[in-house]
């Protein structure tokens, strides 16, 4: 600990020297990972009692368990969703981490909360929400989506005291994401599903028959609709409109889960597919997925962030002095108190590069997936099993079964080509691909399609 001021230069050098070669590797090796075993071999005991030194603890990571993590930065990453942060991005991220900031309330980080609320409010004017809507920068979209329908729940039993130990019921499509039906599991929510169109979306019809659909008892206590504004599975946009109908006629919270497609909304040619988000009470939107920011980092934002104060404001003694003022504090919008400012890369690259920048690097994106679809779909071999509206592509290789797409997926990843696995059809094993990372080419994904 108390290290000599020499060693502690010398590290502080190390550290940096690595950083900066990270940083500047176009593209960085896509790596893969190891068993326990084969890491226990050759990492061993790294937390011994006198400690392995700088310079060891160092090239442990570097030589043996940074090349154990796949880089989620490479162009040929395609699987699930990627994550490429800008270099201001990253960078600040280090200077969050050299600034010892608490970002939890006003008091203790009035200048790095004032610089998140920007980067937050952008995110809501590309959605149209109201002057008066706020929120805070969470780990994730799940813990955003659990804090929405926590504040849902909250609101639905304040309205009338009968409610006080009744379970309410939330509204969702089998296309939503795993973390809603992972929240209303823990907030012992019920949960009714709505029925979803060719391309996996709620639509206006689904909705009319998953309503018909519920006893009367039950209509009356759906505390919440969720639609999802990019299916992480396929990467179409539910009815927005029809979603926010349906809760405004039910008098239930919106929530709009737009986690993974959120950024589509400063593309130049999809904010059509989003028509209705402005009505939304809360909304999920991930900067760690398609908006450039490392991770951890996912906004939930909030119509009127009172009644997520009233949700999630701890009272203690010790914090009346941050909790009993209208300072804005960003621990009083979800279920945290202690909080990196993991906003600050955002803002940080926002501020850097300008919001153009943002737009044109979605565009960038959403081109690509444009001229993928158009090869997958001149390939006798391939077939798209769903139009794509974002940048998710998901197709057969025909004559295929699981066990030959999981083989295939194997090879391209031992072979450090490419990482592509496969996903699930209506019952089918399929391909999916998702494409964020603006350094993604053509070539990247004709390089990483089955022969
Ligand atoms: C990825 C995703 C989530 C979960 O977000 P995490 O940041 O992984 O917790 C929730 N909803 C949607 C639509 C997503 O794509």
């Amino acid at each position: 600990m108390h290290e000599h001021d020499d060693d502690a230069k010398a590290l502080m050098a190390l550290v940096f020297q690595y950083a900066a070669e990270r940083m500047a590797m176009d593209p960085p090796p896509l790596d893969r990972p190891l068993t326990p075993e084969q890491l226990g071999q050759l990492a061993g005991q790294t937390i011994t009692p006198d400690g392995l030194g700088g310079a060891e603890a160092l090239r442990l990571f570097v030589d043996v368990l940074s090349p154990a993590c796949l880089s989620i930065d490479h162009p040929r990453y395609l699987s699930f969703v990627p994550c490429a942060p800008t270099e201001a991005a990253s960078l600040f991220d280090v200077i969050v981490s050299a600034s010892s900031i608490y970002g939890g309330s006003w008091l203790e980080g009035a200048g790095a909360v004032y610089a998140e609320n920007q980067a937050l409010r952008w995110l809501a004017d590309l959605a149209e929400l109201p002057p008066g809507a706020g929120g805070t920068f969470v780990s994730g979209g799940s813990i955003a989506n659990l804090s929405a329908l926590a504040v849902a729940r909250r609101v639905w039993r304040d309205a009338d005291p009968a409610r006080a130990d009744r379970r309410p019921t939330v509204l969702l499509s089998g296309g939503a994401h795993s973390s809603n039906a992972s929240a209303c599991e823990l907030l012992d929510l019920r949960t009714a599903l709505v029925e979803v169109d060719e391309r996996d979306r709620i639509t206006a019809a689904g909705l009319r028959n998953a309503i018909e659909g519920l006893a009367a008892d039950q209509r009356a206590s759906v505390c919440a609709v969720v639609a999802t504004a990019g299916l992480t599975n396929v990467g179409t946009v539910d009815d927005l409109a029809a979603a926010a109908d349906v809760a405004a006629e039910l008098g239930a919270w919106f929530h709009v889960d737009a986690a993974y497609g959120g950024a589509a909304l400063c593309s130049t040619t999809r904010r059509h597919l989003f028509a209705g988000i402005d009505r939304a009470d809360s909304m999920t939107i991930d900067p760690h997925k398609w908006l450039f920011s490392p991770y951890d980092c996912a906004a939930i934002l909030y119509r009127d962030p009172q009644l997520a104060r009233r949700t999630f404001t701890q009272h203690a003694s010790y914090l009346d002095v941050l909790t009993e003022t209208d300072d804005w504090s960003p621990s009083d919008y979800a279920p945290h108190l202690s909080r990196r400012a993991r906003g600050l890369p955002t803002w940080f690259s926002l501020a850097v590069y300008g919001t153009d920048a943002y737009r044109d690097a979605v565009d960038a994106t959403l081109r690509t997936t444009e001229e993928a679809a158009a090869l997958i779909g001149s390939c006798d071999h391939l077939e798209l099993v769903v139009e794509p509206e974002l940048s998710v592509l998901v197709f057969r290789r025909r004559g295929w079964a699981r066990p030959d797409y999981e083989r295939w997926s194997a090879r391209l990843l031992d072979d450090q080509v490419g990482f592509v696995v496969p996903t699930a059809w209506r019952g089918e094993t399929v391909l999916r691909m998702c494409i964020t990372n603006p350094r993604t080419t053509l070539d990247d994904v004709r390089a990483c399609l089955p022969d």
